[in-house]
């Protein structure tokens, strides 16, 4: 099968997956052949390079809470088309797509669970989703996630991973910058902790919004982050980036993130934070 993809031109690319099928699996850093079961057992974490292959929303609902403890809200919440936006195919018929291909309804899923046992509110992007593409929905359930933490006195804890704001739905969609932020700040007023975590990739208008607006902000190795990308900025600039330029370590040395913390203890790290900020 692989053949006729690789030789036959014109035919259709699969869609990638978050890991790509298979019994065993290249690592995209270090070319390291490993047996699928072996890079589940450790997160999906090349243990040779520490290589964080990219996982989705159910991957981070089971490393991040405790088990079974996830209560979703805000699940039947999907995008309408205010634009009737069309290119290459209709924006109706691309969220279609992207519904069932992934089979959730939104590039972000919100909800109430526990973290050894303390209550918080999780929200988690799946970059699956339409790049994680932030649009009406996605913003409308990140606010109404911070209301309830609000309303509710729990931590907020929110995992981004995202290509940028949904352009498909134009000015709406960049209008989210601000709800969510304006949320967030009323979220503080009430000296509750909002840890916020980056993924790969964290870029466009959730760095120019919720995602750095944590208390506390967390990357995992490797993440590229950033507003603009880094081909556009050197055009703008008419200079070379330095080496490792919107990469979580690179951010970290800068000042924009607080740590850097391998998928293997992100769940005690978060755990740990929670009960600094909230005891
Ligand atoms: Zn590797």
């Amino acid at each position: 099968m692989a053949w006729f993809q690789k030789t036959k031109k014109g035919l259709a690319p699969k869609e990638k997956a978050e890991v790509p099928d298979g019994l065993w699996l290249k690592c995209e850093n270090c070319n390291e052949i490993i047996f699928r079961k072996e890079l589940q057992k450790n997160r999906f974490v090349c243990q040779k390079c520490r290589f964080h292959f990219r996982i989705g929303s159910r991957d981070y609902i089971e490393l991040l809470l405790d088990e079974g403890s996830f209560r979703e809200f805000n699940v039947d919440l999907i995008s309408v088309d205010p634009l009737k936006f069309k290119d290459t195919k209709r924006y109706t018929d691309r969220l279609q797509a992207a519904v069932k291909k992934t089979g959730i309804n939104e590039a972000i899923r919100t909800g109430i669970g526990t973290v050894d046992g303390r209550k918080i509110v999780f929200g988690v992007m799946d970059f699956e989703f339409f790049g994680g593409s932030v649009g009406s929905v996605v913003g409308e359930k990140i606010v109404r996630a911070v209301e309830r933490a609000r309303e509710q006195k729990y931590p907020l804890v929110l995992v981004s991973a995202s290509g940028g704001m949904r352009m498909q739905e134009g000015m709406f969609s960049l209008m989210q910058m601000a709800k969510t932020a304006c949320a967030l700040s009323e979220y503080a007023k009430e000296k509750l902790p909002f840890i916020s975590i980056l993924t790969h990739p964290t870029t466009g208008g959730t760095t120019a919004s919720f995602s750095m607006l944590g208390d506390v902000i967390i990357a995992e190795p490797g993440a590229l982050i950033g507003f603009a990308g880094p081909r556009v900025i050197k055009q703008t600039i008419g200079q070379d980036l330095p080496p490792g330029f919107q990469r979580s370590e690179f951010l970290l040395q800068h000042g924009f993130l607080d740590m850097i913390v391998d998928r293997s203890r992100l769940k005690d790290t978060v755990s740990l934070m929670l009960k600094h900020l909230c005891d």
